[in-house]
């Protein structure tokens, strides 16, 4: 930006050019020094008036991107206003830093494996490599300016976090919403650990379907083969039963027969069963454990033996035989190689399918049994689909995800995972008969790793040996507790209840979150919620869309369209960026648009050369009149009617909305319209007196959306020296409210459209704005304002006129459509043409045909421009509701 250097830095001052660079940081960091958005968690508070807001805690994993300054822009957008509508505002800020992704950055940062180190020490490694990501990070959100509370932060890993989700753990064990099964679940290879249904997402890929003959076994078999179709052939070492559905007649023969796997010789039975999808391949399908979900199901169901040719990291085990050691890809390749030499592949065809992977690494996902913690949400579908029911979502159309995602639930939610970094299971098990041993409320947070269970011996059987539980909590088990890490949850020994430090901001009244994570946080977080308190734990909440770039293309580093924060921000204020960010309805995804960000930069000169204008204009703090003139009355309550505007807006988080309200208003009516009437009524009291009640309130107005360019007026204009910032800020003063103001809105507005009409005129006539007009005639609704007019414009004699003056209107030309005209009238257009020049043509309205030659014109053949003139004595203005005649 090129703007003059104000001469002090270090005070506000309007000397100058609005100088951002130095005035944004400034404020950050006085807002930070003098606690302005603390929120005092000692006082009592009213639970009515404290607006709490559930942030979500960046996941570490790398930089601040432009979803986190949206996001967090869109979070201050109500933080700000509601902490001046309604007083005390929370405001937190967390990390989300244990988990898989957190893991994975210290893998790759350190370039090191997980499995290389013992759980402590990589843990130690993931905090120090998180630490410095999130001391970088919490400088670059400083820099946004947001009104978060830095004295209200936490990280997910510190013992207090911890304690409180393992004391969720036990509570939920106690209430007996979880439980310990050894059974199938998905599998990410990659990461080596079971995950839940949540984290899987489909991704479409090229693959192969391969047609592979079955023999059947006995001698006396209806037929001798049967063809398979699969995209996994390196499953057939696990292949322990085939499908045929009950209705595939074609097929009936081979039900109660013997198949016998191909290269591999092991012999299954082949089973009839309705799951089976008759339109796909040949009919008959086999079932291994696990290729899918069917495969669970038919496992369960029919009782069916466990086989294991794929092992933890997708590597072939010795189940596959010669094909031990490979990776399924590796494997896939060679048995269809083999399938081929020895006559079983029949045919093979590329084809592309979605497939599911883990959405943290792309890898796709196996099944495998193993002994996993679930906290069981299937049979509570409908109370969860209640509990959305009962918030208010903003935008409203986002509730669809939430219910589309509890109605395709298939798995209880999976909490256990093979990882180091993360928040230990409180619990040990017996030596002998697996019995699990919960951890006590008050020894939390425990790591039964190096702690010891608070038994001597089993409760069951009385043996004295333990087996720590090795696994951790998946990291949304803890991030789904953030409304009560934000009250503060305790379980309390003395009254054995559990207790909050802030109750009054529980239930919290916005959770503000993309819709990407609709799935994973604001249902899983409802779902710890309600289990624990019996309460939905938001009153509102706010999905935010994506920022995507300029061509609408969704930013990614492969297509490298990537917008950096620090770019932006090195080139445009904060306060532009965040004009920007209010551009888009919430929910919808927008791109990012320069154009939005050098309006907004065009905004803040307005609003710094506006403010200098005043302060020539009138004193800072002039005595109300007894009587104000209509002019002023009028702009004061068309101010009542933007505040009542916008504070609807902002209420129901409107945010666009409630920007373009407030710019068009203060950029056309305030600054193009009555700035320049005050400028000649400078002495007078009333105007002086409209003037400051106005820039007082479009600067708290503009508070909220440009916090930085508003204080530093704000504090140059209105404050003392000396005065506490923490007091004196106008982010901590009231929002405006109407004060009752009584006006003709109508005919003020119509009064404005004659001034500034009348201006024009002057300005293109070349006339100076004090010059005396000897008469004008108004037609159009004005009452009240006829002095108003004549005052400000200089005219002699204002006549308003009762009936509209003599216009006539003509028809200037008639545009023909040649390119039809052409090939339908030939040689007859220009007939056509000449007798439109002479006037010989007939419009007829009624039937919307052009007669003219002799012909009939329809009407998408041609159209008509009028013209209006006036032709009476003096001078003709048309203006959107009136007319103006200067004579
Ligand atoms: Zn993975
Ligand atoms: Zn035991």
């Amino acid at each position: 930006m090129s703007m003059d250097a104000p001469e002090h830095e270090d005070e506000p001052s309007l000397e100058g050019g609005y100088d951002p660079e130095t005035v944004e940081s400034r404020w950050q960091q006085r807002w930070i020094d003098a606690d302005v958005y603390a929120y005092d968690g000692d006082e009592k508070r009213d639970p009515n008036t404290v607006y709490s807001i559930d942030t979500p805690p960046p996941t570490v994993s790398g930089s601040l991107h432009m979803g986190h300054l949206y996001g967090s822009t869109l979070q201050d957008f109500a933080a700000r206003f509601q902490r001046m509508h309604d007083g005390d505002v929370l405001f937190p800020f967390g990390y989300d830093d244990n988990g898989i992704a957190s893991e994975r950055l210290t893998e790759s940062e350190l370039d090191i494996r997980h499995q290389d180190y013992e759980r402590r020490e990589f843990q130690e490694l993931c905090r120090e490599v998180c630490q410095e990501y999130e001391d970088e990070f919490t400088e670059k959100m400083q820099d946004l300016g947001t009104s978060i509370d830095w004295n209200n932060t936490y990280k997910t890993i510190e013992p207090r976090v911890q304690r409180i989700s393992q004391l969720s753990f036990l509570d939920l064990h106690e209430k007996g919403r979880e439980y310990r099964k050894k059974a199938p679940a998905i599998w990410c290879p990659d990461c080596e650990t079971a995950i839940s249904q949540v984290e899987m997402e489909d991704d479409e890929r090229g693959s192969h379907f391969n047609d592979i003959a079955f023999e059947l076994a006995s001698s006396d078999a209806p037929r001798e083969e049967f063809v398979i179709s699969t995209t996994r052939p390196e499953l057939i070492p696990a292949c322990v039963s085939v499908f045929v559905h009950p209705d595939d007649e074609d097929n009936q023969d081979l039900v109660g027969e013997t198949a016998r796997i191909p290269i591999f010789g092991h012999e299954v039975p082949i089973i009839e069963d309705e799951r089976v999808d008759m339109e796909k391949g040949s009919g008959v399908v086999m079932c291994c454990t696990f290729g899918d979900q069917n495969d669970i199901e038919w496992y369960q169901a029919h009782d069916l033996p466990l086989r294991v040719a794929i092992d933890e990291s997708a590597t072939m085990t010795d189940l596959a035989g010669d094909y031990e050691g490979m990776s399924t890809e590796e494997a896939r390749e060679a048995i269809v190689e083999d399938l081929e030499d020895e006559g079983y592949l029949r045919d093979r065809r590329e084809i592309t399918h979605a497939v599911q992977v883990h959405e943290r690494c792309d890898t796709a996902v196996e099944y495998r049994v193993s002994k996993q913690w679930y906290v069981e949400i299937l049979d509570h579908k409908e109370e969860y689909l209640e509990a959305g029911r009962e918030m208010d979502w903003y935008p409203e159309k986002m509730f669809s995800r939430y219910e589309h995602w509890i109605e395709g639930l298939e798995w209880d939610w999976l909490i256990s995972r093979q990882r180091d970094s993360g928040i230990p299971f409180p619990v040990w098990y017996c030596g002998d008969c697996d019995e699990p041993i919960m951890a006590e409320r008050e020894a939390l947070p425990v790591d039964p790793l190096s702690d010891e269970p608070p038994v001597d011996s089993c409760p069951e059987c009385g043996h004295g040996e333990f087996v720590p539980e090795e696994d951790v909590f998946d990291t949304w088990a803890t991030s789904s507790l953030t409304p009560l890490i934000n009250a503060g949850w305790d379980w309390d020994a003395e009254s054995e209840s559990f207790t909050m430090d802030n109750p009054e901001l529980y239930p919290f009244d916005l959770r503000p979150q993309g819709h990407d994570i609709i799935s994973f946080w604001l249902f899983h977080t409802i779902v710890k919620c309600y289990e624990h308190t019996g309460e939905v734990p938001f009153d509102a909440t706010m999905i935010n869309g994506h920022v995507l770039d300029e061509n609408r293309e969704k930013m990614s580093k492969s297509r490298g369209n990537v917008v950096e924060p620090d770019k932006v921000l090195s080139e445009y204020p904060v306060d532009a960026v965040r004009f920007w960010a209010a551009s888009a309805a919430v929910g919808d995804d927008f791109p990012y648009q320069e154009k939005d960000l050098t309006a907004g930069e065009k905004l803040l000169r307005k609003l710094w050369n506006a403010s200098k204008l005043v302060d020539t204009l009138a004193p800072a703090h002039p005595d109300e009149p007894a009587e104000l003139e209509a002019i002023d009355r009028w702009l004061l309550a068309e101010l009542d009617d933007a505040v009542a505007d916008l504070t609807a807006h902002l209420e129901d988080y409107e945010f666009a909305k409630a920007r373009d309200r407030l710019r068009t208003f203060f950029w056309n009516t305030f600054c193009d319209d009555y700035l320049e009437i005050a400028k000649t009524r400078e002495d007078n009291p009333s105007t002086q007196y409209a003037l400051r009640t106005a820039h007082r309130t479009f600067l708290e107005l503009w508070a909220p959306f440009l916090p930085h360019a508003t204080e530093e007026i704000w504090q140059a204009v209105y404050v003392n020296d000396g005065a506490d910032l923490d007091e004196s800020s106008i982010h901590v003063r009231d929002w405006p409210a109407p004060q009752g103001y009584e006006a003709d809105l109508e005919a003020g507005e119509t009064a404005m459209e004659v001034i500034s009409a009348l201006r024009r005129y002057k300005s293109e006539n070349q006339l100076p704005l004090n010059a005396d007009l000897e008469s004008v005639a108004v037609y159009g609704s004005i009452e009240g304002f006829e002095d108003a007019i004549q005052h400000v414009m200089h005219v002699q004699e204002l006549t308003v006129l009762a009936e509209q003056p003599e216009i006539t209107t003509e028809v200037a030309e008639i545009d023909l459509d040649y390119s039809t005209l052409g090939p339908k009238f030939g040689s007859k257009v220009g007939e056509i043409d000449a007798g439109i020049e002479s006037g010989e043509y007939e419009i007829d309205e009624e039937e919307g045909v052009l007669r003219v030659a002799g012909e009939e014109l329809a009407d998408e053949l041609f159209e008509v421009e009028l013209e209006r003139t006036y032709s009476g004595d003096g001078e003709m203005i048309e203006t959107e509701s009136a007319v103006v005649i200067l004579e």
